[in-house]
């Protein structure tokens, strides 16, 4: 849109915090108030898993937390969040993923694709969203995940792949269901449609929250059957 365009949209609607909803003098999302209060996850944190670490113990960038350093094999090769879920972010999910506020979109997957700096550094292929199951993108009329990955294809100039990738079974919201119940739940519930556009491929999943992660680990589980190459993840918020 050129600038009097711009303009003339910003005199009769202009851009409000996402958050508070105070006038902006430019569209920058949020207020420099409530931009503040956001806990973005900065260092130090697991260079693998991307979970905040207290201390630093090594001036390695490439650190890794006690869970990170157990493991032997790892289904993410690399994992980001932009902040904490918690009460200052809060009202910024739930009124994108609940209550039509799509308008964060943008300004989540800004947050994100600062965040997952080190993913686009190392190279990926496609960006998936984590799918809803067709009843529920009926109802709810948009995939969140889905708009934010729009977003980072528009920041990153890397494509979006929406179709080869599905939720085939419908499942309880995972925000009813505690820990082994988060697992059960999302078993099984994806598949690969078109496993040719998934096979070789380093896929970058996107999704608006990490919770307890059994959503994402169950996606990664059939990209990789269907012969992903890796599969990096990006979250906007994380439950820490
Ligand atoms: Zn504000
Ligand atoms: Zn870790």
């Amino acid at each position: 849109m050129n600038s009097l365009w711009t303009d003339i949209l910003n005199f009769i609607l202009p851009p409000r915090c996402l958050k508070c909803g105070k006038i902006l003098k430019e569209n920058t999302g949020l207020c420099t108030e409530c931009f503040g209060e956001i806990n973005f996850i900065t260092t130090p944190y697991c260079h693998k898993c991307g979970h905040p670490l207290e201390t630093v113990v090594s001036h390695d960038s490439k650190i890794l937390c006690g869970n990170c350093l157990k493991k032997t094999r790892h289904l993410f090769r690399l994992s980001r969040s932009a902040f904490s879920y918690d009460e200052a972010s809060k009202g910024l999910i739930v009124g994108f993923k609940f209550n039509d506020k799509t308008e964060n979109a943008k300004f989540l997957a800004q947050t994100m694709f600062v965040a997952g700096a080190d993913i686009f550094a190392v190279g990926i292929d496609v960006i998936v969203p984590v799918p809803l199951h067709l009843t529920r993108l009926i109802s709810r009329r948009y995939n969140q995940s889905a708009l934010l990955a729009k977003q980072l294809a528009k920041l990153s100039g890397c494509p979006v792949d929406n179709t080869s990738f599905i939720k085939h079974r419908r499942t309880r919201p995972q925000v009813e269901l505690n820990g082994i119940a988060r697992v059960r739940n999302v078993k099984g519930a994806f598949s690969v449609k078109y496993p040719e556009k998934i096979e070789g491929k380093r896929i970058l999943l996107v999704d608006d929250v990490l919770t307890t992660g059994s959503t994402l680990k169950e996606c990664a589980l059939a990209l990789k059957r269907a012969g992903a190459k890796s599969v990096d993840t990006l979250t906007a918020a994380r439950v820490i």
